[in-house]
C-alpha cells in the first residue's frame, strides 16, 4: 500500500524512532513483496468453495510477525471490541458485497475463497499488504500513521490484488505492476463510494485513497489522489506525493518494483475521468468496463508485458461491447487526456502468413521444424496451434497444448527468442517467414 519511497523519506527525515521503524518496514515489505511474487508464480490458493457466501476470518498477530496468528473473529461472530479487528471484518465484508452485488463475483477467486486478514502485524508497522494468500494490517506508528484498517479503500485495494491474481495475474513489475496497483485503487475507491452513507456518485466522491491513514502531524489528505495524482501529500518527513498524472511525466525507476505505486497515477486519473464522463456511480458503468478488461483473456496472455495502452485498448473494447459508441468515446477520451492513445483496431498483417518455427529444448537438442500458419484473428494453426500477439516488436506465442510460451522479438522476416516457458523446460526458438532467404534452418 505504501511505496518504499515514503519509508525511505521517513528514514532520512524522521527522528530516531521513525527512522528505525521505517527501515524495519522496508525490510518487512521486501519480504512480503517477494512472497507475493512467489505466490503469484505458483498460483498458491486457499481451499475454495463453490457456493457464494461470505466467509471472513480475522486474526491477530499480537504485534509479532506470526501469520495468520490467532483467530479472533469468524463469520457471524459478534464485534470483538477491538476496533482493528472489527474494521478489518467490516472492510472485508464491504469488499465482498461490492464484488457480489455489482460484479456477481463469488469472493477473490470467484469460487468462494475465505477472506483472511491479520491485524496488529508487527510493532508500529506502517503498512497494509496482500501477501498472495491473506491481508496484513499494521497498527501504524501513531506519530505519522493511524492503524491501517481505518480506511476501507485500503482493504478493498489489498483484496483486489487477490482478484487480479486470479484473473489477468499481471506481474508486479513496471507497467504491468502499475496496472495491477491501478486496478486495486479502482476497486478500493469503488468500495469506499459504495459503503458511504449515502452512496457517492463519481462526481460527489473525493477520489482520495487512504484518507484517514495520516495523523494530523502529516501535511496530506491521503496516500494517493485518483483525481489529481501527485497532490495527496507534501510533507517534511514523508516527502511529496510522487505520482504523475500524465504519460509525459511517466517516472522511469527501478525502485518500487519499477514504480508500480508511482505510475499507477496515470491510469488512475483515466479511470476517474471515465467515471466522471460516464456519470452516476463509478461502479455502474466505468467499474464494469474496467472489471471486464481485467478479466479479458488477452490481458492474461500479456500478463508480464502488459502496457498501459493495452489495458486502455481493452477498456475501450469493453465499453463498446457492454454499452455502445457513446461510452466508447468517453473512455477513449479519458485515456487521451492522460496521454495514452491506444490503437483501437488490431494491427494485422505483419505476421499473417506461413512461417517456419525452429525450436530446440534446452538450446542443445537438435532443432525441430514445423510450419505455422498465422491468422489475422490472433490464432495460428499447423501441427502446433495456439494464439499470437505482437506489439512494439515483441512477439508472444502461447500454445493450445502444453504450458510453453514463447516471447521474443520480431524484426522483418525473422523472430527470435529464448523460449520463455514458465512451467516446463527452457529452450531456444526462431521463426522465419516461409521462403525468406538468408536463414539457415538449424
Ligand atoms: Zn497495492
Amino acid at each position: 500500500m505504501i511505496p518504499p519511497y515514503v519509508h525511505e523519506q521517513m528514514a532520512v527525515h524522521g527522528d530516531e524512532e521513525t527512522r528505525r521503524n521505517a527501515l524495519a518496514a522496508l525490510a518487512v515489505d521486501t519480504t512480503v513483496r517477494a512472497e507475493r511474487l512467489i505466490a503469484d508464480l505458483t498460483a498458491r490458493s486457499v481451499a475454495a468453495q463453490a457456493t457464494a457466501h461470505r466467509e471472513r476470518r480475522v486474526h491477530t498477530a499480537d504485534n509479532t510477525a506470526e501469520l495468520p496468528g490467532t483467530l479472533v473473529r469468524s463469520e457471524g461472530d459478534p464485534p470483538s471490541e477491538d476496533p482493528a479487528v472489527d474494521e478489518a471484518y467490516d472492510g472485508l465484508g464491504s469488499t465482498f458485497d461490492l464484488m457480489q452485488d455489482v460484479f456477481g463475483r463469488n469472493s477473490l477467486d470467484d469460487a468462494g475463497m475465505p477472506l483472511l486478514g491479520t491485524v496488529h502485524y508487527q510493532k508500529k508497522y506502517n503498512n497494509a499488504a496482500w501477501d498472495g494468500v491473506q491481508m496484513i494490517f499494521g497498527d501504524g506508528d501513531g506519530q505519522y500513521f493511524n492503524r491501517f484498517t481505518a480506511a476501507v479503500d485500503v482493504i478493498g485495494h489489498e483484496l483486489a490484488h487477490g482478484i487480479t491474481t486470479h484473473e489477468s495475474d499481471l506481474l508486479y513489475l513496471y507497467q504491468s505492476g502499475a496496472l495491477n496497483e491501478h486496478f486495486s485503487d479502482v476497486i478500493g475507491a469503488m468500495v469506499k463510494q459504495y459503503v458511504a452513507v449515502p452512496r457517492q456518485t463519481a462526481a460527489d466522491a473525493d477520489w482520495i485513497i487512504g484518507a484517514g491513514l495520516f495523523t494530523s502531524a502529516v501535511n496530506g489528505v491521503g496516500l494517493r489522489s485518483m483525481k489529481a495524482p501527485g497532490t495527496a501529500f507534501d510533507d517534511d518527513v514523508l516527502g511529496k506525493d510522487p505520482q504523475p498524472n500524465h504519460m509525459s511525466r511517466f517516472v522511469h525507476t527501478l525502485d518500487d518494483n519499477g514504480g508500480v505505486h508511482i505510475n499507477s497515477g496515470i491510469p488512475n486519473r483515466a479511470f476517474y475521468l471515465a467515471a466522471i464522463g460516464l456519470g452516476g456511480f463509478s461502479w455502474d458503468r466505468a467499474g464494469r468496463i474496467w472489471y471486464a478488461a481485467m478479466r479479458d483473456p488477452e490481458l492474461r496472455r500479456l500478463r508480464w508485458i502488459a502496457q498501459f495502452k493495452d489495458f486502455a485498448r481493452l477498456t475501450i473494447k469493453h465499453a463498446t461491447a457492454l454499452y455502445g459508441p457513446a461510452e466508447q468515446s468517453v473512455v477513449a477520451d479519458a485515456w487521451q487526456q492522460v496521454g495514452i492513445t491506444p490503437e483501437v483496431t488490431r494491427p494485422v498483417g505483419a505476421l499473417a502468413d506461413a512461417w517456419m518455427l525452429h525450436y530446440s529444448w534446452g538450446c542443445t537438442d537438435p532443432y525441430a521444424q514445423t510450419t505455422l500458419m498465422f491468422h489475422d484473428d490472433g490464432s495460428f494453426t499447423g501441427e502446433l496451434s495456439g494464439r499470437w500477439h505482437q506489439q512494439d516488436g515483441t512477439l508472444l506465442l502461447s500454445f493450445d497444448a502444453g504450458s510453453a510460451r514463447y516471447a521474443g522479438t520480431l524484426a522483418g522476416d525473422v523472430a527470435t527468442g529464448v523460449m520463455s516457458t514458465f512451467d516446463g523446460a527452457d529452450g531456444c526458438w526462431r521463426l522465419t517467414r516461409k521462403g525468406a532467404t538468408g536463414i539457415v534452418g538449424n
